[in-house]
């Protein structure tokens, strides 16, 4: 196919608006206009680093789209729009960017947010680079946890992780359905999040692991963590798998859930929040006087971790 073909078949004319929005694909700039202040983050997705070589259009449209989308539930934002630049490889047919395409579209329906332009070229390598746009008129920060805060985490952890060995080589057999799905279609807690914003005092979304993820937040606020592992929330099957299972929840990244803080004074309504839209949330520490260090906690007994986060380089 052509390149404005494809652009046209794949891309065009989604039916998902965004308010702001007053022209998007089809012109040489999209237009955006709004009076709230924009969020706006990139993340790129390569094969063979972000996804397995030879993954199908949509498990790409996942690994690519829902990382990029978890930094707004981050900053607890509303999604407004994003752009979609792709390199494709000459191998890759008009059938696999059909699927990748739908399962994309599906995607930006679930969260609604728009597609507002891009950039398609070839290449050797399958890349996928993702721009989100979200509007909070109170973005929330890493830097602003307050000591004597509630420490929170969304969903579950470690599943991703749990996972990857048998993602990268089908005949690994010691992995289950949950993990599969934390790994390939994590479900974003961005409704929680931007209907929390305003009890929010800081978040991070959780992709390289916890450990580093909760020292950012510790570091920017220049608060201590005080964390519990007998709190954390473990993707199912994990916690039987004692400290092996804990490390994934721990050092395993990927999970693009959110760790956030808010007062003690807001715990009533955010149970009460998560419980209305289905949003699994877990106490799992406080926030104390501090410079950025992490304390681990079994009960009362404090207890030194060995693991690092993920590290790209
Ligand atoms: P230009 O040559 O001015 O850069 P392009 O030919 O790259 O324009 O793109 C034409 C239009 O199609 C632009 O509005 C651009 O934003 C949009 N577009 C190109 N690639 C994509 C894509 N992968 N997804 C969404 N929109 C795209
Ligand atoms: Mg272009």
């Amino acid at each position: 196919m052509h390149e404005f073909e494809l652009i046209k078949k794949c891309f065009c004319d989604w039916g998902i608006s965004a308010p702001g929005l007053r022209t998007g694909i089809g012109d040489d700039c999209l237009v955006w206009q709004s009076d709230l202040p924009l969020m706006v983050s990139t993340d790129t997705a390569v094969e063979g680093v972000h996804f397995p070589s030879g993954s199908t259009g949509p498990q790409v449209a996942q690994r690519a789209f829902l990382p990029a989308l978890s930094d707004l539930a981050a900053m607890a934002a509303n999604p407004a729009f994003f752009t979609l630049t792709l390199t494709l490889p000459p191998s890759l047919d008009d059938d696999w960017l059909s699927a990748f395409a739908g399962r994309l579209r599906e995607l930006a329906d679930q969260y609604g947010i728009a597609l507002a332009g891009g950039d398609t070229t070839k290449g050797n390598t399958l890349v996928v680079t993702i721009s989100v746009h979200g509007t909070s008129a109170t973005p929330v920060l890493r830097s602003n946890a307050q000591p004597d805060d509630d420490v929170w985490v969304t969903g579950t952890l470690g599943g991703a992780a749990a996972a990857l060995p048998a993602v990268l080589d089908p005949e690994y057999r010691d992995v289950n359905a949950n993990w599969l799905q934390d790994y390939w279609v994590p479900q974003l807690p961005v409704e929680f999040a931007r209907r929390a914003a305003p009890l929010l005092t800081s978040a991070i979304d959780l992709s390289d692991g916890l450990i580093g993820d909760a020292a950012h937040v510790a570091k920017a606020s220049k608060v201590g963590l005080h964390l519990r592992v007998e709190s954390l929330p473990l993707a199912c099957g994990l916690r039987e798998k004692g400290i092996a299972g804990l490390k994934y929840a721990i050092s395993g990244g990927d999970d693009y859930q959110l760790l956030f803080t808010a007062a003690k004074s807001s715990r009533q309504e955010l149970i009460r929040l998560a419980d209305e839209i289905g949003q699994k949330i877990s106490l799992i520490g406080r926030v104390e006087s501090g410079a950025g260090e992490i304390c681990w906690y079994d009960g009362d007994q404090p207890i030194s971790l060995p693991w690092q986060s993920y590290q790209h380089f």
